[in-house]
């Protein structure tokens, strides 16, 4: 995220945490937790959704301003992606595709006229970002991309196809990465801009189980052609790049979780206090009590974790995958458990497409498979741990 951001006064981020913080609550709860159901059923977030993202300055937050960006650290910036991923994962995620793979990668990796021209647009909302990284057969295996670049002149030409690219049937900006040789140094990020020839979005063909009002595409490769100036990086980094760039991600992953985790424990909490049986509030009975002191303590651990690796982040600190491996591993296993046990305290009402613990609970599955499924982050954690590169 932005330079410098370790030089930062730490009551001087407190301040602006706890600001941006109340920013990205009431607007999270004014104009996205009032929607998210419809937009769930509906299968997509409005568009206006995403200007006001960039009028609140949230698709730009961890940029530095000297590239429009609203200069706040991962500290201040966990808060925005808690309070939106409380309202509406589709909207989170959004948000973590657009801003944490696509921004903060562009801007980390991409060359100086790319970043002139894509990083105001990205910031403002007037252009959308996805990030093309799986396939068919290359999920957690990302070296195994089998989506070709082939050198021709100047350009490049692609060929192949990504799948569940979030953000793929709108975006006007996509960092896709592809074969360009063989072994370790095997893939190269490249910089496109949609629509483009040969270029085919499709939709996916399936009804995904949560995140129901994101976009999510099936994209084919058929000789695009890209100009080399439009490499992200060099040739063969292209591995390294997409891991830096889901460095981001993951950090807004697990506080989208937290997010998830607070929404489920205050439904469940008010529930409690309210619904009566044998004669007294369910909320009376010490089980239900254990049930939502375990959502709390552990939300509560989570969130301690996440900021813990934001403040990792802020510091370029030497464990600061394995720490956001951990808090995308931890927060969305604490997320959803608090789902599931929100979903028995309601009962029958939270077991029903209308009320927003069921939405959570649907949601909260992909957070445990994207960026990197848990199993994966298991990994990443146990290999640092025993010093295995
Ligand atoms: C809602 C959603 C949005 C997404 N958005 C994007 C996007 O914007 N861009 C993009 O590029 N991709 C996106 N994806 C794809 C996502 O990143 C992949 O699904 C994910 O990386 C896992 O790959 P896979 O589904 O092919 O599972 P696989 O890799 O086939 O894994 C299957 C199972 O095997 C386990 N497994 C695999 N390897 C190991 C191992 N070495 N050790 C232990 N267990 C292992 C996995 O944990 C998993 O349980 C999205 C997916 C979803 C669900």
């Amino acid at each position: 995220m932005s330079d410098g951001a370790s030089d930062v006064d730490p009551r001087e981020t407190a301040r602006t945490a706890a600001e941006v913080r109340e920013r990205a609550r009431r607007f999270a709860h004014d104009e996205i937790a009032p929607h998210a159901g419809a937009w769930d059923k509906a299968g997509r977030v409005p568009r206006s959704v995403v200007t006001r993202l960039g009028e609140l300055g949230f698709l730009a937050g961890p940029l530095p301003r000297e590239v429009g960006g609203s200069g706040w650290n991962n500290e201040i910036f966990v808060g925005v992606y808690e309070e939106i991923g409380r309202a509406c994962s589709s909207t989170r995620g959004f948000l973590a595709v657009h801003t944490g793979l696509v921004s903060q990668c562009l801007f980390d990796h991409a060359r100086d006229d790319d970043r002139a021209r894509w990083l105001p647009k990205l910031a403002s909302g007037e252009a959308i970002g996805c990030y093309a990284l799986t396939e068919d057969g290359a999920g957690s295996d990302v070296q195994s991309i089998a989506t070709t670049a082939t050198r021709d002149g100047d350009d490049w030409v692609l060929n192949g196809s990504k799948v569940w690219i979030t953000n793929g049937g709108i975006a006007d900006l996509c960092i896709a990465f592809a074969r360009t040789g063989e072994g370790k140094r095997a893939l190269t990020g490249f910089v496109l801009e949609l629509p483009v020839d040969g270029l085919q979005r499709l939709p996916l063909g399936v009804e995904p189980l949560g995140h129901r009002a994101s976009d999510h595409a099936r994209l084919v490769f058929d000789g695009v052609r890209v100009p080399d100036e439009r490499r992200l990086g060099e040739v063969g980094d292209g591995f390294r790049i997409a891991m830096s760039a889901l460095d981001h991600g993951r950090l807004g992953v697990a506080a989208g979780a937290v997010g998830i985790a607070r929404a489920c424990l205050d439904e469940a909490v008010t529930h409690a206090r309210e619904r009566r049986q044998f004669g007294q509030r369910i909320g009376d009975f010490q089980m239900v009590q254990a049930d939502l002191a375990e959502i709390y303590a552990s939300t509560e651990a989570a969130s301690a974790l996440v900021e813990r690796a934001a403040r990792a982040a802020d510091a370029h600190a030497p464990d600061v995958t394995r720490l956001t491996s951990a808090a995308k591993l931890f927060a969305t296993e604490v997320a959803q458990r608090a789902a599931e046990k929100a979903v028995l305290l309601l009962g029958n009402r939270g077991y029903g497409d209308g009320h927003s613990v069921e939405r959570h609970y649907r949601d909260i599955q992909g957070l445990r498979i994207y960026e990197g499924t848990n199993h994966i982050q298991r990994l990443i954690i146990g290999r640092s741990l025993v010093g295995k590169p």
